[in-house]
């Protein structure tokens, strides 16, 4: 078959399919089939689900999405999700509300069945259930190698591969080989399968640890959380304050007066509206603009010294987690410590039991631990991650590491940007990345509202990019891009 300008169809393959990569792939088809192009797009991803992700992959109900439903759309309107949601549900979901995460990937993925089904005949979509390992450029096009032995050759490639595997290098290594060790909370299974009678240590005390302290605490469970800092996220309003109004970007340049700016604005919302919630938002379109107006040395002692007091205030729990977690710290099923565990803090027997030395006020070994769950977060800096994929791209020169290693560097537009320039004439690969690999550029990228606007702009730049290699316009240089499936 062949689109309206008589080609045979471009193709795309589109890694990880989490949420960023279903709202790329959906993005890709709506953009190619209003441009008339014809485009195949390889959905890559071992998992059996689509859309779910890392976050929404939990079938627990009390998991709830930390954004309110009226901020979560997939699409330019706004009330989309609302209206899919209000339908299953049979009741009229709020704005304001916060829902299960599960039902957000049920979600994702009936958007992206149906701008399937909207684009054809011009665009399809095949969904391959295996592991991208490796990226090789050939000819201005890539060729991606999948575990299964399988190779996709492509005229663009999005890696939406999200988050990096949980960071891990603190616990020790009798402790990771007992047994007891949960290396990645949100792995499929986890908490179900930790066993319901013993205590349970969670290491971090930040949004996944009020989850899984929400899905494992019972009556005769402690469940302990210690972090080097002990803080807890805050809570979201349950009666949110007004938005403030749109605020032109504030034009500080520097990391103290940025700090400066921020607590003014926050006593100066806490005067007008009684909470500081809406000055921390208010500066959200604007955080981007913040960060990169900072030299590489403030961004440095941002993340050293007050990367804490951010996360704390800026990613929040909604306020049914919170009501949750103050009553088990109310009846002492969980409890929150503050101190750095090392090493000799973990006891390992040779029948793989686990017992932790808590830091003050327990100070003393606990029983025999069910589980240790290790709610650390996931690695941001790409040089220190394990995955083979990420891993070739930087030592084949087709990415480099972001800002503070935090993701990889990006054009504005997400395209990766080689560590040398390419050999002879031409543009480097045609690869693009978003979401949390995107960190270092442009920090305030990991949740929907920003990943949507990137999927959408990469669609807009990887279209426009085959659109040019059509055969009218089509370079002599890059005969590779018009291959038929
Ligand atoms: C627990 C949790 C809760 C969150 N809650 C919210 C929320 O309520 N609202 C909000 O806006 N944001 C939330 N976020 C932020 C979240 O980052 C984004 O909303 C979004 O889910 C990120 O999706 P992603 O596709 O980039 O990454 P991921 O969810 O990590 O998905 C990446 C996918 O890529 C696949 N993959 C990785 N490597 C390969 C490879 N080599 N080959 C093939 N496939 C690969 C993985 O299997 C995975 O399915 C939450 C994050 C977490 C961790």
């Amino acid at each position: 078959m062949s689109d309206r300008h008589g080609e045979t169809a471009f193709r795309v393959t589109v890694v990880g399919a989490g949420a960023a990569g279903t709202l790329v792939c959906a993005a890709l088809l709506n953009e190619a089939s209003a441009d008339g192009l014809r485009v195949r797009v390889d959905l890559v991803d071992p998992s059996p689900d689509t859309g779910r992700g890392v976050a929404y992959r939990t079938p627990d109900p009390r998991h709830l999405l930390n954004v309110p439903a009226g901020r979560m759309s997939a699409t330019d309107d706004a009330d989309d999700f609302r209206r899919w949601l209000s339908a299953r549900e049979g009741r009229a979901v709020g704005p304001g509300e916060y829902v299960p995460r599960a039902r957000y990937g049920g979600y994702l993925a009936d958007r992206l069945r149906s701008a399937a089904s909207d684009a054809a005949p011009y665009g399809s979509l095949r969904r391959v259930h295996d592991r991208a390992e490796g990226v090789r450029p050939r000819d201005g096009a890539v060729r991606l190698s999948l575990r299964g032995g399988a190779v996709l050759e492509s005229d663009a490639a999005v890696l939406a591969i999200g988050h990096l595997a949980p960071r891990t290098g603190w616990a020790p290594p009798a402790l990771r080989a007992s047994g007891r060790f949960v290396a990645d909370p949100w792995w499929p299974g986890v908490p179900a399968s930790i066993p319901g009678d013993r205590d349970v240590l969670l290491v971090g005390t930040g949004l996944t640890m009020c989850d899984m302290a929400r899905s494992l605490v019972r009556p005769g469970r402690t469940v302990y959380a210690v972090s080097t800092h002990g803080l807890l996220p805050a809570a979201h309003a349950p009666a949110p304050a007004a938005p403030l109004a749109p605020c032109p970007p504030p034009e500080v340049r520097s990391l103290a007066a940025l700090e400066r700016l921020v607590m003014l604005r926050a006593a100066r919302a806490r005067r007008v509206c009684g909470d500081w919630r809406p000055a921390l938002d208010a500066l959200r379109p604007h955080t981007t603009a913040l960060w990169q107006r900072l030299s590489a040395a403030e961004q440095r002692e941002f993340l050293r010294t007050r990367l804490r007091w951010w996360e704390v205030h800026r990613h929040r729990m909604p306020p049914d987690t919170h009501a949750a977690v103050r009553g088990a710290l109310g009846t002492g099923g969980l409890r929150v410590l503050r101190g750095a565990l090392s090493a000799e803090d973990f006891r390992v027997t040779a029948s793989g039991e686990v017992r932790v030395r808590l830091p003050a006020p327990y100070a003393g070994w606990t029983g025999p631990l069910g589980a240790v769950v290790n709610c650390t977060g996931t690695e941001g800096r790409v040089t220190e991650a394990a995955d083979p994929l990420v891993r070739g791209l930087l030592a084949a020169g087709l990415a480099r590491p972001g800002p503070h290693a935090l993701g990889f560097d990006t054009a504005p537009d997400g395209r990766l940007l080689p560590a040398f320039p390419p050999p002879g004439p031409g543009d480097p690969a045609p690869l693009w990345t978003l979401g949390s690999l995107r960190r270092g550029n442009l920090w305030e990228t990991t949740a929907i509202p920003e990943i949507r606007v990137q999927a959408n702009r990469i669609a807009t730049a990887v279209v426009a990019l085959l659109a040019s290699h059509r055969p009218a316009e089509r370079q002599p240089t890059t005969p590779y891009l018009a291959q038929p499936v």
